[in-house]
């Protein structure tokens, strides 16, 4: 583990949870103030009718899904997912979350489920934007904080390493994410690296400041894998995150469960 850099998550998602939460009473406010451009982003389409939000775990949709009233539909049993749908200001919303391990119990997390998702959601729903939110974890040392949100510029991988010319590139990704200029000021912006693993090496941290002109602020593990997915399809794709953890953080594991607990119970408020 010497090469390791100390992870801060060792919150249970009852602390998480909580900070997610908080944010989402920020995300859920805007989110929909924001589609009238990316309509005018996108001239082929004149009229968005479906929007495509991809959660990862079901405790950061919860929120989302009573908030829009979303009804679970009735998902393909081949996969794990659970699929919801509603509609909001004459759109049809429809969100998915990657459902239970059937052998460990856990949520499915990471970038091969994220793709998977996105591709049945493209295919099944035909969305016109796809927007994935999440928790993550941030970069102390650029400027990352706590219960920040972030609104991915690109997305990128930093353990995606094929070191051949031209499959080097294509193996960091570097994806283009839709901003909408109407949620600048809203929330930073900032470009948003993916990877397999919540842990991140020295090596793959080494690789992300030189990869990109940009230094990703954001870490988590699906925002890169959906972004590709959307890119063969040409669907504007909104990536939106939460900061939980500080990956370079020095702060000792219980300083921050403090910190973030103060924080969290604020919320509650
Ligand atoms: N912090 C959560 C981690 C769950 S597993 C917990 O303690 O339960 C990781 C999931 O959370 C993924 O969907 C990933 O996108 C997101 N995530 C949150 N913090 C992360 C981090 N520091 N590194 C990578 N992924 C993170």
């Amino acid at each position: 583990h010497q090469n390791m850099i100390q992870l801060k998550n060792n919150f249970t998602w009852e602390e998480n949870g909580m900070i997610f939460k908080k944010n989402h009473q920020i995300i859920r406010k805007k989110i929909f103030s924001f589609l009238s451009e990316i309509e005018q982003q996108n001239n082929e389409i004149n009229k968005i009718h479906t929007i495509l939000i991809i959660i990862a775990m079901e405790d950061e949709a919860s929120p989302t899904i009573s908030y829009l009233g979303l009804k679970q539909l009735q998902g393909n049993k081949k996969f794990p997912f659970k699929i919801y749908g509603g509609e909001k200001n004459g759109k049809r919303i429809v969100l998915m979350t990657s459902g239970k391990d059937s052998t460990h119990g856990v949520d499915n997390v990471g970038p091969q489920v994220a793709s998977s998702m996105a591709t049945i959601g493209i295919h099944e729903f035909d969305p016109n934007v796809v927007v994935n939110m999440g928790t993550a974890g941030g970069f102390k040392a650029s400027g990352a904080k706590i219960g920040s949100v972030y609104v991915g510029t690109k997305a990128q991988f930093h353990d995606r390493r094929i070191p051949i010319p031209k499959f080097d590139k294509y193996g960091s990704g570097d994806y283009n994410t839709t901003t909408p200029t109407s949620i600048n000021g809203m929330f930073k912006s900032a470009t948003i690296s993916t990877g397999s693993s919540l842990d991140i090496t020295d090596a793959e941290k080494e690789r992300l400041s030189k990869q990109s002109q940009q230094m990703a602020v954001v870490k988590e593990m699906e925002a890169a894998a959906i972004a590709q997915v959307c890119q063969w399809n040409s669907t504007p794709f909104v990536v939106i995150k939460a900061i939980t953890d500080l990956i370079d953080s020095s702060a000792k594991t219980e300083e921050e469960f403090l910190k973030n607990l103060k924080i969290a119970s604020k919320s509650l408020q």
